[in-house]
């Protein structure tokens, strides 16, 4: 197969001259350059300047590394015996300064000589209005000899192996000069010419020189935004592929038109007026079902923006057309809830749900995998216990995941299959991801965002108190319990340790019981070590009113719906990540009541967490606080998983990089666009680089 880069640049970088064996291994060894390519990829960290002289009468005391060029006028070692320093003091036209060294004076100061033109650099500081450099790289200034170290010099990552070994930045930039002068700004482009000139990108030739010896820093800059440029527009191309893929060679089921389920409930059964956004998105998603081809489809909403219901009307239509459909949770608390909100909308239109777990019995199970199988039941919600190969459905139309980042690629994989053709696929996410990173990891799927929340809701007023504050928290929330709301305590998972977190929990629900005696007060406890019946039937206490408070673990993270809840306190709040945060937050703010969300802490805090804890309390909108969390945590951890589906960009910066996304994918959709096979000559290199440098054999497929 044909590369599309050069075949310069797949030589070994023995091929730019005669280099000692042991430096060449090292640098592979270290930072895995073999050919000259490599070369050209590792990029310098930062430039020093030595574009100019700066007049000693301008130097700053913050001006970092400069370079001044004058006389070497006095020279003399200072210093008692044990402290010794040899001070040159150097001369221009507008002033003095010191040189100073503390090591190797004596070589030093026989090299020196007073009279001479050196050209010195290196970093600035000042005493008492006097500035000096300690141990500036120094060099002899010959007028008639054109100097050798000009502009901006690369500085580039190096290890400390590598540094022992003596191999630095001067050692890594002549070798890279040495490529680029081969190079001659002649390279092969895979970027589509008529991209390059719209958005006026550098050339690949010239971005390499530029990023290597930059003549002003913002031709650098400008390399750099075409390298991430370059990132982004092939990640986004392969997304935009398989989208297409899907688009022009799948069949998805029809669902044409809505039926009886659907035109009683909407027109009859509507428990609330839909907000704007909530109609909007069932028509995106109705566009998909009925379009013929499989809907993938990610649907994003804050926490309370009532995306259940937007899921039932969906499942409706699936089952108006002779579907069956299925909506899947990651926990048995959160199924429960959804087959309860999904009973209570189907029942009075006469629609069957059913419910199947790991906690299902063996009767009830045989039997809803009859009905399923035999097309009886058309609408079920559960667990992964639905992925099961057991679990037969007649004719799968639909399937829901909710909080997908619990499940993986292959339990998804399994749904795929339980029908044909494929059910669509509509995925919905716990906590909001900001725009750019659900346009990055979820590049294949189609976007809907509800981005509105129901009308009346009172905002959650959040509150960041101390320990000291407890007594007062406390008669406060007394005062809610006797307006007849009610509380939810909850604790962090401490640490991986299961017995800690519950110790920490009882320590937890005894100051609780403290305040809020029996039999006055009723307390219920959940805790990730219940049996699963217990922690439902003590769920079912709080939901139905008959514990005043609620005290558990994260287990009540997700989903729970209890609209009588109307504060929400966090302990240890700074052990919580912001979306977590947020997550728990919306457990509260769901009935007509104004709420409250308290995050307790110690009274110091570092200042990551006061961060979270200043965000928490300016902000009700989850994905501004997804915002702040990316920035905070990185996309790895946000999303959750190290299988995200995220390669290692190198340039590109996904909390920063905003605009190069939506440019990219836009560029990536563009091409697709014109020429979906790349088959058009002005693609020629860009398919020619896809087939070469994807691991599998992607590209080659689409011709
Ligand atoms: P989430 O998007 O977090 O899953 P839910 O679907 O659980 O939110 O909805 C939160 C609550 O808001 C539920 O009690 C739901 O019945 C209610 N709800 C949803 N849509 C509306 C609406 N348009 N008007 C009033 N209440 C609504
Ligand atoms: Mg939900």
């Amino acid at each position: 197969m044909k590369s599309a880069l050069s075949e310069f640049e797949k030589l070994t970088i023995n091929a730019l001259g005669n280099y000692p064996p042991s430096r060449v291994a090292l640098l592979q060894k270290e930072l895995g350059i073999v050919t000259i390519g490599d070369l050209l990829n590792h990029i310098p960290i930062r430039y020093l300047d030595k574009t100019a002289n700066i007049n000693i009468a301008d130097l700053q005391p913050n001006s970092g590394q400069v370079q001044v060029r004058g006389r070497i006028e006095s020279v003399e070692i200072i210093g008692a015996r044990n402290s010794q320093r040899l001070k040159a003091t150097l001369c221009d036209l507008t002033g003095c300064m010191e040189l100073v060294w503390f090591r190797s004076i004596p070589w030093v100061k026989k090299s020196l000589s007073i009279g001479q033109v050196y050209t010195v650099f290196g970093r600035v500081s000042e005493f008492k209005n006097v500035f000096s450099m300690s141990h500036p790289e120094l060099q002899v200034f010959d007028a008639e000899k054109k100097e050798e170290v000009k502009g901006y010099i690369p500085v580039y990552p190096l290890t400390e192996k590598l540094k022992a070994s003596k191999i630095d930045s001067k050692f890594i930039a002549q070798l890279t000069k040495a490529a680029i002068n081969h190079v001659n700004f002649d390279m092969p482009e895979f970027i589509p010419k008529r991209i390059i000139e719209k958005l006026e990108l550098p050339s690949r030739a010239i971005a390499y020189k530029t990023i290597h010896f930059p003549d002003r820093l913002g031709d650098a800059k400008k390399s750099y935004e075409r390298f991430k440029f370059e990132e982004v527009f092939l990640f986004q191309l392969r997304n935009e592929r398989t989208r297409l893929n899907r688009i022009t060679n799948s069949v998805g089921p029809k669902i044409v038109k809505p039926g009886y389920f659907f035109n009683e409930f909407y027109n009859k059964h509507l428990p609330f007026a839909l907000t704007e956004a909530q109609k909007r998105v069932i028509k995106e998603i109705w566009a998909d079902m009925k379009s013929g081809v499989q809907m993938n489809r990610l649907l994003q909403g804050d926490v309370g923006s009532g995306k259940t219901i937007v899921a039932f009307i969906a499942m409706l239509l699936a089952i108006d057309n002779g579907y069956q459909a299925c909506m899947l949770a990651p926990t048995e608390i959160l199924s429960q809830q959804h087959f309860e909100s999904l009973k209570e909308w189907a029942t009075p239109i006469g629609l069957k749900v059913a419910l199947l777990t790991g906690s299902t019995s063996n009767k009830e199970r045989t039997e809803m995998l009859e009905e399923l199988a035999s097309g009886k039941l058309s609408l079920i919600t559960g667990t992964h216990a639905i992925l099961e190969d057991r679990v037969v459905f007649s004719k799968l139309g639909l399937v829901i995941i909710d909080e997908q980042h619990r499940f993986g690629v292959a339990q998804r994989a399994k749904l795929w299959l339980k029908s044909n053709p494929s059910p669509h696929i509509l995925v919905m996410t716990a906590t909001p991801i900001p725009r750019t990173l659900a346009m990055t990891v979820h590049g294949e799927s189609e976007h809907s965002i509800i981005d509105e929340l129901p009308a009346g809701r009172k905002p959650i007023i959040t509150a960041h108190k101390q320990e000291k504050e407890r007594i007062a928290l406390m008669s406060f929330i007394k005062n809610e319990i006797s307006k007849g709301r009610q509380i939810y305590f909850v604790y962090p998972l401490i640490n991986e340790s299961a017995s800690l977190e519950f110790k920490n929990l009882m320590d937890g629900y005894d100051v609780v019981e403290s305040f809020f005696p029996t039999p006055e007060y009723r307390i219920s406890i959940v805790h990730g070590q219940m049996r699963p019946e217990d922690k439902e039937k003590e769920m079912m206490r709080f939901k139905n009113g008959i514990s005043h408070i609620m005290v558990a673990t994260t287990v009540i993270e997700v989903g729970v719906n209890v609209p009588n809840a109307s504060v929400m306190v966090i302990e240890n709040a700074d052990r919580f990540g912001l979306s977590q945060l947020h997550q728990l937050r919306g457990r509260v703010g769901r009935g007509a009541e104004q709420s409250y969300c308290i995050l307790m802490t110690e009274n110091e805090l570092g200042k990551s967490a006061q961060e979270r804890m200043s965000a928490m309390v300016k902000s009700n909108d989850g994905f501004e606080i997804a915002k702040i969390d990316l920035k905070q945590r990185g996309p790895g951890d946000l999303l959750g998983t190290k299988q995200s589906g995220l390669p290692d960009f190198k340039f590109l910066d996904l909390v920063k990089d905003e605009y190069f996304i939506f440019l990219g994918k836009q560029a990536a959709a563009y091409v697709l666009r014109e020429d979906p096979t790349l088959s058009k000559p002005e693609n020629a290199m860009l398919k020619r680089y896809l087939l070469s440098h994807s691991k599998d054999n992607f590209w080659s497929k689409i011709s």
